[in-house]
């Protein structure tokens, strides 16, 4: 088939696909490269795993005495960090803040274990990576994303998906140049 994704294109949209937000073509294409191949079953499986797993724990934030000013400033650095673009001083305060707080500790914790499973992926299949492709598909989908701001839970998941093409983003950058 003329349009058949590779595995490493797969991955790169693999946040937008857990969380339903691809469009009905690429959504498609996803399907079918899932149906035949194991190995990014496997890592859907995973992936859809630990979406649910922060989507549940997310639901409550707002209610907890630790949705403070300081955890939507941890949120909003929270990419930056894992991605080592803060300065030293602001990666301080980010430390110091997942220290203290529990929603902030384990928003860390998630996103390690997601950029872990990730890079884990990568690394299997970097031979067919094509990063210029990947980012091409991820910027296309975030400026469609961008669109849709509403809604606070599904600025949320939005939120997510960025972060996550961020991350993809970052390690092909460190696995390419
Ligand atoms: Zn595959």
């Amino acid at each position: 088939m003329e349009n058949e994704l590779t595995c490493n294109q797969v991955i790169a949209l693999m946040s937008f696909y857990v969380e339903d937000k691809l469009n009905s073509r690429l959504k498609e294409y996803v399907d079918d490269h899932l149906r035949n191949c194991p190995k990014c079953r496997e890592i859907y499986m995973q992936s859809k795993k630990i979406a649910n797993h922060i989507i549940s724990l997310n639901d409550n934030d707002e209610a907890t005495p630790y949705y403070t000013k300081q955890y939507e400033v941890f949120k909003h650095n929270l990419s930056a960090y894992i991605d080592n673009e803060l300065d030293q001083n602001e990666s301080i305060r980010i430390k110091k803040i997942a220290i203290s707080n529990p929603l902030a500790r384990r928003d860390l914790e998630d996103m390690y274990s997601f950029k872990k499973l990730l890079h884990d992926s990568f690394e299997k299949t970097r031979n067919e990576a094509r990063y210029d492709y990947s980012k091409l598909i991820i910027n296309k989908l975030d400026s469609k994303l961008n669109r849709n701001e509403y809604d606070p839970f599904y600025k949320l998941l939005v939120s997510f998906g960025l972060l996550i093409s961020l991350i993809v983003c970052g390690f092909l950058v460190t696995l390419y140049f």
